[in-house]
């Protein structure tokens, strides 16, 4: 589903991250542990990051499931993982489970990957993934922050959280791949808040 063609463009969108990442102040942020300065260098990727096989290790605090998934390899997505990774992104309080874009997890797989280079293994948390029409209304109806047309529902967004990376250093991160749209979440409170990833336009907001 995944292409060479793709990822090798994806090398290249992830070799601007320098450019892109470099104003964010790193230090700043509502978390104990702050990466270092150097984590947006983009001297450090090259064709060897892109090529390796990838592992997802996830964790969805709403349900406890926990999971690393090797779903690519040797260039192809390998379909029963990719459909366990569908699995937990599913809409845990609609119990669906829908198509997520392959891209959406590169993206996710990118983000992690990356910051493994800096020995940061934790686990991303999905705090939501595809939501059913249904669920995403509930949440706009309690005033939970969730867009009327959100692109949870077509499967192409993820809300997430690294421990120990705030939200402007996992938010940078996500947006130098310009896969699509990355919304801030900022919260008080030991947990912090969250970055909304979805591959639809690139664009940026604060929420
Ligand atoms: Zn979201």
């Amino acid at each position: 589903m995944v292409s060479r063609r793709d990822f090798l463009q994806g090398g290249a969108v992830l070799g601007a991250l320098g450019a892109i990442g470099a104003p964010l102040n790193v230090a700043a942020g509502t978390t104990d542990m702050a990466p270092p300065p150097d984590l947006f260098d983009a001297q450090l990727l090259d064709i060897d990051f892109w090529v390796k096989p990838r592992t997802l290790s996830v964790v969805r605090p709403q349900s406890g499931e926990r999971a690393k998934v090797l779903y690519w390899k040797d260039g192809e997505v390998i379909d029963s993982a990719y459909q366990e990774l569908c699995h937990i992104l599913r809409d845990v309080n609609g119990r669906e489970t829908a198509p997520i874009d392959p891209k959406l997890f590169e993206v996710l797989w990118g983000t992690q990957a990356f910051i493994a280079r800096y020995g940061m293994n934790q686990p991303l948390e999905i705090l939501s993934g595809y939501r059913t029409e249904a669920s995403n209304k509930r949440l706009v109806e309690e005033g939970v922050p969730a867009a009327r047309k959100s692109l949870h529902m077509v499967g192409k967004a993820a809300d997430i959280r690294i421990a120990s990376l705030n939200e402007e250093v996992l938010g940078g991160l996500i947006r130098s791949f310009r896969q699509g749209g990355v919304g801030y979440y900022y919260r008080s409170g030991p947990k912090g808040g969250w970055i909304h990833a979805d591959t639809g336009l690139n664009r940026t907001w604060k929420g």
